[in-house]
């Protein structure tokens, strides 16, 4: 079972793809060869076999072939890449006051980022359709066929109904519930959408790029707060709704009385997040010209010691750590990796998570855990994206597609 099953509506009518050329494209696709001899001794296909499909793959404009080295005698050595043009993937990750879009090739390599400036609470219609220009013109920035995007994923700030691409009851994002968000950008793109919890992409780019050890346990300190977990076998696991790590509205032990914006008291987000910690002191949160005003703000205040700046910080980090070490002790992560704003940008808060767990938790689950702040920051979410776009690109069925579609 593929960790990204497709979606309902695609289109299944593609002729199955022969095996080897599957397999070829498949091994081309993922960088684990590079070469027809390495194909040949990796799959044990025979040489000629191997020949046949490159050739075919080359003929149809999906895989190059270069010189990399001239050698004195023979052949010289080549190397096998997914050629430029064989198409595009448009990545998005939605936040509460800016979204990051990106566009990579098939391989996985951005070619160009962007950021798309609007509130959550503009709505969907609106902020997709500025993500969408947004996409179309970096594609023409860089001369990418907009009929060659393959493949769209996108992270949203919510619980996401994975099979559906739809939103969920949002707390921090009004006027999205029910959205069909997959709908909305495989119109404009004519290419298969994954939609995803933000935080679910996140922990797999953290798990990718940062090759943490897993199980990894991937905790978001946003304007909400959710958390990602990856298996040993480089897996999300959702649950049976997808609704698994959704952990800013478990409630807090130390009563307060605070409402949540989902309507009940003392979740963890309503105290804890990093949109709760700004309220707290009074830093206005809401995007200005200056998107960097809020985090300068209280980075200013805990340098200069404040009282009240130091006490949310601690506070907010001993609910954190007060909730994670639950879920250590459910899920026993060989990695916990603390990501978002207010872990980013204060110590504080990764030690008073790591006081907090240590205290709790027992021997045998923190004894080889490592905790630790994400290197990625804000890019976690979009490399998460790429690394799915790319799965499903040479799956069985995104090969199929690929191999399918109308070029020249
Ligand atoms: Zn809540």
């Amino acid at each position: 079972m593929p960790k990204y099953s497709s979606e309902p509506s695609r289109d299944l009518g593609q002729p199955p793809v022969p095996a080897a050329l599957q397999t070829v494209l498949a091994m081309i696709g993922s960088g684990e060869a590079s070469s027809r001899a390495l194909i040949a001794r990796v799959t044990g296909l025979a040489r000629s076999t191997v020949s046949q499909q490159v050739d075919a793959l080359i003929a149809l404009g999906i895989v190059e072939e270069q010189v990399i080295s001239e050698s004195v005698r023979g052949r010289p050595p080549r190397r096998l890449s997914i050629s430029p043009g064989a198409g595009t993937i448009a990545v998005v990750d939605v936040d509460a006051t800016a979204t990051q879009v990106a566009i990579a090739d098939l391989s996985g390599a951005v070619v160009a980022r962007g950021i798309v400036r609007m509130p959550v609470d503009r709505g969907p219609e609106e902020l997709l359709g500025a993500v969408v220009d947004e996409i179309r013109s970096m594609l023409a920035a860089h001369e990418l066929d907009p009929c060659r995007v393959r493949q769209v994923v996108a992270g949203l700030p919510a619980p996401v109904d994975f099979q559906r691409g739809r939103v969920v009851r949002p707390p921090i994002m009004p006027g999205w519930d029910g959205y069909a968000v997959g709908d909305h950008l495989r119109e404009a793109f004519k290419a298969p959408v994954v939609v995803d919890n933000d935080v679910n992409l996140m922990a797999l780019g953290v798990a990718a790029q940062e090759q943490t050890d897993t199980p990894l346990l991937f905790v978001k300190v946003a304007a909400g707060i959710g958390a990602g977990i990856v298996t040993d076998d480089g897996v999300v696991l959702r649950g049976a709704d997808g609704a698994a790590g959704d952990i800013g509205h478990i409630r807090t032990s130390v009563r307060r009385d605070v409402v949540c914006q989902c309507g009940k008291l003392d979740c963890l987000e309503s105290v804890a997040s990093y949109r709760a910690v700004l309220a707290a002191l009074g830093i206005d949160s809401a995007p200005t010209d200056d998107p960097r005003h809020a985090s300068r703000e209280l980075a200013r205040l805990i340098a200069d010691s404040d009282a009240q700046a130091l006490f949310r910080i601690r506070q907010a980090a001993t609910d954190l750590g007060e909730v994670i070490a639950m879920l250590i002790h459910t899920l026993n992560p060989r990695t916990l990796v603390l990501g978002g704003p207010l872990s980013e940008l204060h110590d504080e808060v990764l030690s008073g998570v790591r006081a907090a767990v240590y205290e709790r938790a027992l021997p045998l689950a923190t004894r080889k855990l490592t905790i630790t702040t994400s290197q990625l920051g804000a890019d976690a979410g979009i490399a998460g994206a790429v690394v799915v776009a790319t799965r499903e690109v040479f799956s069985a069925e995104g090969m199929a597609q690929l191999l399918s579609a109308p070029r020249g």
